[in-house]
């Protein structure tokens, strides 16, 4: 139904998909480094002339430490992508474990921009790299 969730653009479109050969995540058709694995990709010259540059538009990062006492931490990381209408159009699990005693992990989102001036892409309110 929706034009922006994954899967529905036609290839050679703007928001067509394929799978990485690599590791299998789902990756744009134009990406010319997978972004999960960051192997190198070949891809059709008419698809990957449109967006070979990304445009690193948001850049989130955080770290939890854990006291150097007490029980071991579990924690899951989620990720989820709403549309302008609130909608939830992309929910995932990125990754879960555990935490020990005096252990830390440092958590960080990047979201990059394919085809779009560098300037107009951030609309405020969140950290901009
Ligand atoms: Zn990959």
């Amino acid at each position: 139904m929706s034009s922006t969730r994954p899967g529905a653009a036609r290839p050679g479109s703007a928001g067509a998909t394929r799978i990485c050969p690599h590791c299998k995540t789902t990756i744009l058709e134009s990406s010319v480094v997978c972004p999960a694995c960051q192997h190198h990709l070949k891809f059709d010259s008419a698809v990957g002339q449109r967006a070979a540059q990304g445009t690193s538009a948001l850049r989130v990062e955080g770290t939890l430490r854990h006291p150097s006492d007490g029980e071991a931490w579990e924690y899951s990381m989620v990720l989820s992508i709403r549309n302008d209408r609130d909608e939830e159009i992309d929910r995932k699990i990125v990754g879960v474990g555990a935490m020990r005693p005096g252990e830390q992990r440092t958590f960080a989102l990047t979201v990059e921009i394919f085809g779009a001036e560098p300037k107009s892409v951030a609309t405020g309110g969140t950290r901009k790299h």
